[in-house]
């Protein structure tokens, strides 16, 4: 069935952080929302499992109407080595990911400064990953420092590529905004639509000043934090915005489901 343009493409991604317990709820899982993929015509499903149960998923190609695509949820900001318990970039990629995920704020918290999610990117960029970058302020201050925060998250990481990694870029990278303070809290504390839409366009215009128009405005930009079905339709049709990136509910297939068919009907 031909694509019709008007339709909007949308990236609907699940980050499972550690989470299921076990391989065979991992399985279960993969299956139920890759069969919601499969339909889908205009939006590409991303799965980030634990790193274990990458090889059980069922990752085909980054294109609508296919298998859930696979995403590491984070990779060492070395190429490989003396790193115990770190997984590369390469490794994931080998591991059959296609996405990895950096800078999420539990990792940011965990110890990831600005620098290390840099390096991290470029790995992830090197090893052939589409790479989701998270930014996020803490908390929203009146004075609108948080803005500040975002920027410098981003400039960071694009600041540090080099020129084959900018040529390729609206292709590979993708910012997810997840305002610290909205994530893994009860799902009223999402923000409004339209304040999403103001920071979607805010970190579209501050890569545009970095690395031109062109690719600032194709750049997509994901929101993250406490979206459940209910609110995400309303995200997804007002903020502004090129997709989801989800955590707790993205392990409910029925409704992370919902969220696909949601956002392929737009
Ligand atoms: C996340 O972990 O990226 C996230 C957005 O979590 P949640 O949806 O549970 O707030």
């Amino acid at each position: 069935m031909p694509v019709k343009s008007q339709k909007r493409n949308f990236i609907i991604a699940g980050n499972w952080k550690m989470n299921p317990d076990s391989l065979a709820d991992a399985k279960t899982i993969f299956a139920a929302i890759s069969r919601k993929a499969r339909s889908a015509r205009h939006t590409v499903v991303v799965l980030a499992p634990p790193a274990p149960f990458l090889s059980a998923g069922a990752s085909r190609s980054g294109r609508a109407g296919t298998a859930a695509c696979l995403a590491i949820q984070d990779v060492s900001e070395h190429v490989s080595g003396a790193f115990t318990g770190s997984v590369s970039a390469r490794q994931a990629r080998s591991a059959g990911a296609e996405y990895a995920i950096i800078g999420h704020s539990e990792r940011r918290k965990a110890g990831d400064t600005d620098m290390i999610v840099s390096q991290k990117v470029r790995q992830a960029l090197d090893a052939g990953l589409r790479t989701i970058v998270c930014v996020g302020e803490t908390e929203r201050d009146p004075h609108a420092h948080y803005l500040r925060t975002v920027r410098e998250q981003i400039l960071a990481v694009v600041g540090a590529l080099d020129k084959k990694q900018v040529r390729s870029l609206t292709h590979s990278l993708i910012v997810a905004y997840e305002p610290v303070w909205a994530v893994g809290k009860s799902y009223d504390t999402a923000p409004k639509p339209s304040d999403i839409h103001e920071m979607s366009i805010y970190i579209k215009k501050v890569i545009a000043e970095s690395l031109g128009k062109k690719i600032g405005i194709k750049i997509p930009v994901l929101y993250g934090g406490s979206v459940d079905l209910e609110n995400s339709k309303a995200i997804l049709k007002d903020g502004g915005i090129d997709g989801l990136l989800v955590g707790r509910q993205s392990l409910d297939s029925k409704d992370f489901g919902g969220m696909i068919d949601y956002a392929d009907s737009l």
